[in-house]
């Protein structure tokens, strides 16, 4: 391949989950670093990342598809990085597909792109899906920009193996990042104008470390001791696992204030059946009680989860289970899926695949009784008075947008400003939003 002269610009790619939003600020930050300046909208960036998803079916094929968009109308193609989950899972294979990538690397080996940088200047394609025993984290460049809110990677890779997941395969083995890393990241993100934090990890729950006086903490711990920061107004976590609530992060979630409330506990059917298939190691009992453990220490908090239709084998009656489950929980929010067949988990495998038609059909129904779940939530919260986090102006002019503390979206009119935590009367509740009268 040609050698191709150092890029000035870049532009970042990320789809999927927070945890490769904040994968994708990482390595913008790092080639900011090496003095490379993010693209304007609609500049032609010399180095494109793609920062991918495996998830869905679709993901791996989505991928050549978006390379072979960057091809210009004169022919040339930026630098092409594939990063991520699916560069993980398929490595070399990309290189074979697409000539026109240049570098393919993994989500634990994205420190070492100034390096794969340098081969791909020279012509070289290089692939890195290592999952080295240095974390990229004592390697990435001190936080430096943030919004209001932000992400803090805490914990990466899950030991759980679902069976439809692919995560244990592209991510790795559950690895907790130090203590006192955290603390440090936390501060600079503070300093740089965040006023959230969002604590993130496959299995954030599943975090474990030793304080600054080497004691064993759990992740109720750590929030505790973020919560100790000054400048730092909100803390929020995502994704946990039901078997990994223990006592103390559920306490934590009555005494801490900054904690907010907000709980998203995932549990994907509503079946033991279905549950015991996808291993998932906790029954809908389990789940529940967690939930009502949760409610207990804080009557107001908002439940959200994660639901997957069509699981193989899943029967109509086990699917009115999952629908009752959402009835009884009367979550705030939800996420939910069809089943997709991934390569090398074990349910690619299964007997009793479900017909596309009929998981159509479920999606629709399960969607339809969780946005009247949600609608109901944010009409309960009519009438209370919050504080709200601005993030953003909105379309109208003087209007606002933020999020509730239950993590609802919304909308004001009024004096305000980016990163203002403001106190709004909740006055109209829609399905995916609230307006708010501002009130100081
Ligand atoms: S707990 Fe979550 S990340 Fe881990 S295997 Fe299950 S679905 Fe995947």
């Amino acid at each position: 391949m040609a050698t191709t002269p150092p890029p000035q610009t870049y532009r970042v790619k990320s789809f999927g989950c927070q945890m490769n939003v904040y994968d994708g600020e990482r390595m913008a930050e790092l080639l900011g670093e090496q003095g490379i300046r993010p693209a304007t909208e609609g500049e032609d960036a010399d180095l494109v990342v793609l920062n991918t998803c495996h998830i869905r079916e679709k993901a791996a094929e989505k991928v050549y598809s978006d390379i072979g968009r960057l091809k210009r109308d004169d022919g040339t193609v930026p630098l092409i990085a594939v990063a991520g989950c699916v560069a993980q899972a398929e490595g070399e294979e990309i290189m074979a597909r697409a000539p026109t990538v240049r570098m393919v690397v993994g989500p634990q080996a994205y420190h070492r792109l100034p390096e794969m940088l340098v081969e791909a200047q020279a012509g070289r394609r290089v692939t890195d899906t290592d999952m080295p025993a240095e974390t990229k984290f004592d390697v990435l460049p001190r936080r430096r920009r943030s919004g209001p809110t932000a992400f803090l990677t805490v914990q990466e890779g899950c030991d759980k193996f679902c069976t439809y997941c692919v995560v244990p395969y592209t991510r790795g083995a559950e690895i907790s990042r130090a203590y006192a890393d955290l603390i440090d990241e936390a501060q600079r993100l503070l300093e740089a104008g965040a006023k959230e934090i969002t604590l993130l990890g496959q299995n954030v729950n599943a975090w474990s470390g030793e304080d600054g006086k080497g004691r064993p903490v759990g992740l109720d711990g750590l929030i505790r001791d973020l919560a100790a920061l000054p400048d730092l107004a909100r803390i929020r976590y995502t994704t946990s696992h039901p078997n990994d609530m223990t006592e103390g992060l559920i306490a934590a979630h009555g005494e801490v204030a900054k904690l907010m409330p907000f709980l998203h506990l995932p549990v994907q059917s509503g079946s033991d059946r279905v549950l015991k298939a996808m291993n998932r190691s906790h029954s809908v009992a389990s789940y529940l009680a967690v939930l009502d453990r949760a409610r207990t220490a804080r009557p107001d908090i908002a439940l959200s989860g994660d639901f997957i239709v069509g699981f193989p084998g899943e029967s109509d009656a086990e699917f009115e289970e999952t629908l009752s489950l959402v009835e009884s929980v009367g979550y705030a929010q939800c996420f939910s899926f069809k089943y997709s067949a991934r390569p090398g988990t074990p349910a690619a495998t299964m007997d009793g695949h479900v017909a596309p038609e009929v998981m159509d059909e479920r999606l629709r129904r399960l969607q339809a009784t969780l946005g009247r779940s949600q609608l109901a939530f944010n009409r309960a919260s009519l009438g209370k008075t919050c504080e709200v986090l601005v993030e953003r102006k909105g379309k109208l002019p003087g209007q606002w947008l933020g999020k509730s503390p239950w993590l609802q979206s919304v909308h004001f009119t009024g004096e305000a400003a980016v990163g203002d935590l403001v106190r709004v009367e909740l006055v109209e509740a829609g399905p995916n939003s609230i307006a708010g009268r501002l009130v100081q």
